[in-house]
């Protein structure tokens, strides 16, 4: 698909740089600064990243990063390392895109985020624009200029560095293309010649209209949480909205396009399911959640956003168990393991959620997704537990087929066939992507979430 990029840009304007971590948001990042002509260099400590860094094989899977990556390499826009030494010191520019994950009581844990600006500050020589692209509490970006700035003074160094906080609003499963064409680009400094050569870096991003908005630190790490809080409400309030439905005789499919057509509502993450997952939804809904008790603030919508999901990843499990006088020894067909189409992406994801508390309650469990390969002891190994090579395999002889996650290829499946081949007549439509009178015409038993 064309886009909008400029790939010939003048010398001048093309930068080196650094990208500290090459998971989802780094890898892409990485990639696509690299695109557009800059010279970048990704650092990864992980090794098995690394290894298939090196092969030129991405280790995660996104639409479109692979058939670049190889590209890239022989071009020698992009290489990776675990030397940040190296990197560090061939660098105008250095972006730290390091992991962020729930800590205790809730927190973000930002341990991976000290580690990586203390080993920036422990090799650098002259000065550079250091920019956190991961999602981090407010304060974060002073904490971290903080530690930088002791550190180059321990080290004698007479130079400083500005940290500039740019938070990373790119969705998996259509990563690239969001990063080549941001809605907006949010730069958290006071400091105008950082912001200047962000802007430069940028400028090949923000071509067709301005698309950069500066802010301050703290502002800039608070709107992604908020941008985020924001959509994860639209669909526990959809869920909501969905649970008395059920109840009151109406449809939240027909609900969902009678509201999405308001302007001031818009049409996007208004999907009643089975709930929101991910490595980001939850874990920043539950920073917000601390940050807030912090200062003395019961952030009662973030909390009650995050109830309603739990509560519809466990309604899904009591509506499959409730048509069966016991789960022991039914076999139930899960389609779909990552937390949305388009990833290999697992953690979090509902459908784990709903298997783990399947498997509790004495069921078989066969499960089919066409990306992910599943690593999580907890189930793979599970004596219960099997996945399937393909849709079909999955649903042999099964009681109920669930389906989880709305992977492209589960959206016209084959009922006549699915019939033949289940035992029982039972349908779970986690999603809502099937029409009840369609699938009932082949014998089933129809359940979606919000439809009566
Ligand atoms: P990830 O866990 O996939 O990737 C982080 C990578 O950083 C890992 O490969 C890890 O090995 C590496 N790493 C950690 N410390 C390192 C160091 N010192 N040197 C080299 N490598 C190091 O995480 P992710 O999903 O890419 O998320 C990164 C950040 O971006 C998080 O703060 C997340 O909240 C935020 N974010 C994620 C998404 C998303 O969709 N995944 C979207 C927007 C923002």
């Amino acid at each position: 698909m064309p886009h909008e990029i400029n790939l010939k840009r003048p010398k001048e304007d093309v930068l080196n740089i650094s990208v500290i971590g090459a998971g989802y948001v780094g890898l892409v990042t990485a990639a696509g600064f690299a695109e557009v002509g800059n010279t970048v260099i990704c650092v990864e400590k992980q090794a098995d990243r690394l290894t298939a860094l090196a092969e030129g094989r991405s280790p995660i899977f996104e639409p479109g990063l692979q058939e670049i990556l190889g590209d890239l390499i022989k071009r020698d826009l992009l290489r990776f390392t675990s030397d940040i030494k190296e990197s560090i010191n061939a660098s105008d520019v250095i972006f730290i895109a390091v992991g962020t994950p729930q800590g205790p009581g809730g927190k973000a844990d930002i341990t991976q985020l000290c580690d990586a600006a203390m080993e920036i500050a422990g090799c650098l020589q002259r000065e550079k624009v250091i920019v956190i692209k991961s999602t981090v509490p407010v304060g974060t970006n002073e904490l971290i200029a903080n530690l930088v700035s002791d550190q180059l003074h321990k080290r004698k160094m007479d130079f400083s560095c500005t940290v500039v906080s740019n938070p990373e609003f790119l969705k998996e499963g259509s990563s690239l293309n969001d990063f080549r064409r941001p809605d907006r680009i949010i730069l958290g400094s006071i400091n105008s010649k950082a912001i200047q050569v962000l802007r430069t870096l940028y400028e090949p991003f923000s071509r067709n209209h301005e698309k950069i908005i500066v802010m301050s630190p703290r502002s800039a790490e608070l709107t992604k949480y908020a941008a985020n809080a924001m959509l994860a409400m639209r669909i526990s309030f959809m869920n909501e909205i969905g649970v008395l439905a059920e109840r009151v005789g109406a449809d939240i499919e027909e609900i969902r396009i009678g509201i999405g057509s308001d302007p001031r509502i818009g049409p996007d993450f208004l999907y009643a399911g089975v709930g929101f997952g991910g490595s980001c939804f939850p874990k920043d809904l539950s920073s917000l959640i601390s940050m807030g008790s912090e200062v003395g603030i019961s952030m009662d919508l973030i909390k009650a956003t995050t109830a309603r999901n739990l509560e519809q990843r466990d309604r899904i499990v009591g509506e499959i168990s409730s048509q069966f006088k016991t789960l022991v020894g039914k076999k139930i067909a899960i389609w779909g393991l990552s937390f949305k189409p388009n990833t290999d992406d697992t953690r979090d994801s509902p459908a784990l959620h709903v298997i783990k508390k399947l498997l509790e309650k004495g069921a078989n469990v066969c499960a089919y997704d066409p990306i992910v390969v599943l690593t999580n002891d907890d189930i793979d190994s599970h004596e219960n537990f099997a996945l399937a090579d393909n849709a079909y395999d999955a649903v042999v002889d099964c009681d109920a087929l669930v389906l989880m996650t709305e992977w492209k290829e589960f959206v016209s499946p084959d009922f006549a066939k699915i019939s033949r081949l289940m035992n029982g007549k039972l349908v779970f439509d986690g999603r809502n992507i099937w029409s009840r009178s369609h699938v009932t015409l082949f014998g089933f038993q129809y359940f979606g979430v919000g439809r009566s």
